[in-house]
Formats: C-alpha cells, sequence, structure tokens
C-alpha cells in the first residue's frame, strides 16, 4: 500500500470511527485536545467529575475512545473468552483484524501508516478499557501488537521496513510478537545470546527466544540479537524478522500457570538469513531502542491492569454484600470492608502516578523512573488484590467459574516482570546518557 493510500485509509478510519461508533467530534470535527490543553484548561463540573470534564488527562475524546472499543469487547471478545481460555489460545488474527480496522492497534501511532495519530495518553485510555477483557492473556497480546513490539519500529525504523511491518501491524493484517527473553536472560536483557552476524547484505541469526507471547501464531518478530562482542549494552540490534524464514522453529507451545487464552512460545533461529535493511534504526543501538520501548510496556501494563483491579474489587463487594455468615454480610465483618477500602485506595493512587507519568511522557520528558515505580507497585498491588479478594470469595473463589480466580491466576505475571523494574529503576540511572533525548 502506498503511503498516500495508508493516510486515505487512516483518514477514512477515523471518520468511520466518529460515525460508525458514536466517535464524535473526533479528529474530523473539532479536532484531539492534547493533554497539556486538558490541564491547562478550565475545569467543568457537573455529574461525575471524571467523566465530564475534570479528568487529570482525558478528554471526552478519550470517553468516547473508550465507549467504542467497550462494544468491540462486549461484542466480540467476552462472549468467546472462557471458550479461549479452554482452548489456550484466541484467534489472533480475528480479533487483530477487528481491533485494527476501528483503528484500536495504533491509536497513538503515525497516520501515515494507519495509525489514528493521537498522543499516548490515548494509548493508555485504551488500555485501561482493554482491562475489561475478562481475562488477562488476550489483552496483554493486544499489548504486544500494539505497544511493546512495535513502538522502536515506528520510531526509528525505516519507511520500508514501516510499511512491511508496521502498516500491516496496526491494521490487524499481520500479528506480531516480541522477542526479549532467552533462556538464561530474562529481567537481565543485557546478558541474551542470541546472535545475529553480517554476511554481506544478510545478518545470519543463531540463538532462540524463551516465553514470546503469540509466538505460535505471528507473522513476524521484533527481535533482540547482539550483532558485536562489544559492551553488553551497546553491542545489540533489534530487526523485524518475518516468522516464515527457513531457520525459525515454533520448539513448543508453553504450558502455563496463567494467561491461557494467549499462546506462549519457545522459539529457536537456526541460521536464519535476513537482509541488513530489516535492522530497526542503527546497528548497536538495540538494547536502548529496547529500553525505550519498554518504557510505554510499562505503562500500558499499569493502565491495563488497574481497569482489572477495580473490576476484581466491584465484583468482590457485590459477592460479598449478598453472601451472609453469622448473620451478615461478609463486606460488613469489619476486616473485610476495611481491606477492601485499602484496596480501592492503592488502586486510586497507583491511578494518579499513571497519568502524572502519562502527562509527563506526552510532554517529551523520559519518565523511566516513574514507570519503573508504577509497575513494580502495579504488579505488587495486583497480587495483593488477587490474594485478598480470592480469599473474600471462599470456596467460589478456588472454582474456575468466576473472575477472582482467573485474575488471582493471570496477575501472577505483572509480578514477575516487576523484579524487572526493581532493577530497571538501579541500572536506568547508570546508562541514562545512551537514551537519545527527545
Ligand atoms: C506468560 C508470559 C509471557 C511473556 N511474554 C514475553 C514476550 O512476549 N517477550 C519477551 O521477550 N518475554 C516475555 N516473557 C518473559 C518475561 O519478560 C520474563 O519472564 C521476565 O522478564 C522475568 O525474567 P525471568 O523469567 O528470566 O526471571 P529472572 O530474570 O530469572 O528473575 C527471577 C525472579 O527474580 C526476580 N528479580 C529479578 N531481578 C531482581 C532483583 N534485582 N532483585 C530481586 N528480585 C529480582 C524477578 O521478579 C523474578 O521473579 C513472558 C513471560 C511470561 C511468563
Amino acid at each position: 500500500m502506498s503511503t498516500e493510500m495508508a493516510l486515505r485509509e487512516g483518514a477514512l478510519r477515523c471518520n468511520l470511527l466518529v460515525s460508525s461508533r458514536h466517535f464524535y467530534k473526533f479528529i474530523s470535527c473539532i479536532g484531539v485536545r492534547s493533554v497539556s490543553d486538558k490541564v491547562s484548561s478550565k475545569t467543568v463540573t457537573s455529574g461525575d467529575p471524571e467523566t465530564a470534564g475534570d479528568h487529570l488527562i482525558y478528554t471526552q475524546e478519550h470517553f468516547a475512545l473508550k465507549e467504542s472499543l467497550r462494544k468491540i469487547i462486549d461484542q466480540e471478545i467476552n462472549p468467546h473468552v472462557d471458550q479461549w481460555e479452554a482452548e489456550r489460545k484466541f484467534p489472533a488474527h480475528k480479533i487483530f483484524k477487528i481491533l485494527g480496522s476501528a483503528g484500536f492497534l495504533g491509536v497513538s501511532k503515525p497516520v501515515e501508516y494507519g495509525g489514528l495519530g493521537l498522543d499516548f495518553s490515548y494509548s493508555v485510555a485504551v488500555a485501561e478499557e482493554l482491562g475489561n477483557i475478562r481475562c488477562g492473556g488476550i489483552p496483554m497480546a493486544i499489548g504486544v501488537q500494539s505497544d511493546m513490539a512495535t513502538p522502536a519500529l515506528a520510531r526509528f525504523g525505516s519507511a520500508e521496513l514501516k510499511k512491511e511491518f508496521l502498516l500491516p501491524s496496526i491494521m490487524g493484517d499481520k500479528v506480531a510478537c516480541l522477542g526479549v527473553s532467552e533462556v538464561g536472560a530474562g529481567s537481565d536483557v543485557s546478558s541474551i545470546k542470541t546472535k545475529a552476524v553480517r554476511e554481506g547484505d544478510e545478518y545470519v541469526i543463531n540463538g532462540g527466544k524463551m516465553w514470546t507471547t503469540s509466538g505460535t501464531q505471528a507473522d513476524w518478530i521484533c527481535l533482540l540479537a547482539n550483532t558485536s562482542d562489544g559492551p553488553p549494552h551497546r553491542n545489540k540490534s533489534l530487526f523485524c524478522l518475518p516468522m516464515n524464514l527457513p531457520g525459525v522453529h515454533v520448539a513448543r507451545k508453553i504450558d502455563k500457570l496463567g494467561m491461557w487464552s494467549s499462546d506462549t512460545a519457545e522459539l529457536f533461529f537456526d541460521d536464519v538469513r535476513v537482509p541488513c535493511k530489516n535492522i530497526i534504526g542503527q546497528e548497536g543501538m538495540g538494547f536502548t531502542y529496547q529500553m525505550l520501548q519498554f518504557q510505554e510496556e510499562r505503562l500500558w501494563a499499569v493502565a491495563n491492569i488497574l481497569t482489572m483491579m477495580d473490576n476484581i474489587i466491584q465484583e468482590t463487594i457485590q459477592y460479598t454484600r449478598q453472601r451472609k455468615i453469622f448473620k451478615q454480610s461478609v463486606l460488613y465483618h469489619q476486616s473485610v470492608h476495611f481491606r477492601l477500602a485499602e484496596l480501592q485506595t492503592e488502586v486510586e493512587l497507583l491511578r494518579s502516578l499513571l497519568y502524572r507519568a502519562t502527562a509527563l511522557y506526552i510532554k517529551g520528558n523520559d519518565v523511566t523512573r516513574l514507570a519503573s515505580m508504577a509497575k513494580l507497585k502495579g504488579g505488587r498491588l495486583a497480587r495483593e488484590v488477587g490474594d485478598s479478594c480470592l480469599q473474600f470469595w471462599g470456596g467460589m473463589g478456588f472454582t474456575s467459574d468466576v473472575l477472582v480466580s482467573r485474575f488471582y491466576r493471570d496477575s501472577r505475571l505483572i509480578s514477575i516482570g516487576a523484579g524487572a523494574d526493581e532493577v530497571m529503576l538501579g541500572i536506568i540511572c547508570k546508562y541514562m546518557d545512551t537514551l537519545p533525548k527527545k
């Protein structure tokens, strides 16, 4: 597709979004206000202050976007979640096409490549809304597609690469995955072993990746590999690698504790030849690009888990209110009531940190520290919400019939990643000077 066609299609999709999903006055009519406009604008108070004009970072356009997405979630995703959880896989191509056609896979990506060209606060709004999907696996895979495997490509990739990989990923025609972690390197990204050795106009790639989300159905992988023997933070490069190249092997689909509807793969690369033009940005900058890419991943993950925690707390309040023990609702036993109030308070505190980090990020600030802190806290809080709420559901919580048991399993993953955020807080200060300035 030519750039002009992509532009036209992007604009068309915006207009379709406006008309078909009541996304009124969006881009085509009044334009989209930035968060900085929002922060400085006079506040309007009527009804719920957070939805009627007084929200810290969201405008009415953000809420309209969320509402449009909610309809897709309710109609196209949630009715099938139980089946996909049981099958241990959801149909990524089908769901991404639906989301891509409506513009949700490239909200903050350039219009030139099919995105909506909005600032990252809109991606945060989308991530929050995706938290209404009744499992963790599908939102995670959507997040990998929209905000984890593609930010570096969108920012540093050549026009040719963006046309080949970014545009179809935003449109939902290609499924993307992210290959950073390996059997011997997860939190410590710098110690990956996969190698890409230059031979003429090609790189020859050998190694393997572990725990790759969507790895069994992806069309391409954003792959981190060592391209020299230099210092570990300056010897890596990111590649766009088609998954159908000779030598790319899906070794196995990994069985997991949670996130069941998302497939997770172990991959091997055996003398995979990829053209040099498939490198994203500059050779040797892969670690830095990946660290930048992690910023959006962290903010996205926090926004997503916030809604899930909200939903779990609300469902727990409803269940414990009607469940009577010793002649009164479980909810009105003081320790239960206090604990739920405390958890909801912590959720709100985390939300404030997320919005603060987002507001700073879209103004061009480096928010590595705040984003890492938010994700660290998000992981721990999700685990606490899962633990406490599961307990309050009694035997019912131990069954597969209720969302709380799924959340209990799925939310463990955020905590696993959180260790890496502690590491980040330490190492980022050390390597801050290698990050490109805005
Ligand atoms: C379902 C699932 C999907 C995933 N999807 C992807 C994907 O799409 N792409 C990808 O590249 N990776 C993916 N991963 C991998 C994930 O990013 C890693 O598992 C994570 O970074 C942790 O790395 P590790 O498993 O090697 O743990 P390790 O690095 O071995 O760490 C072990 C434990 O130590 C803790 N820890 C780490 N550092 C410290 C510290 N300094 N102090 C104290 N504790 C610490 C961690 O919390 C962790 O629990 C996925 C993993 C899972 C389970």
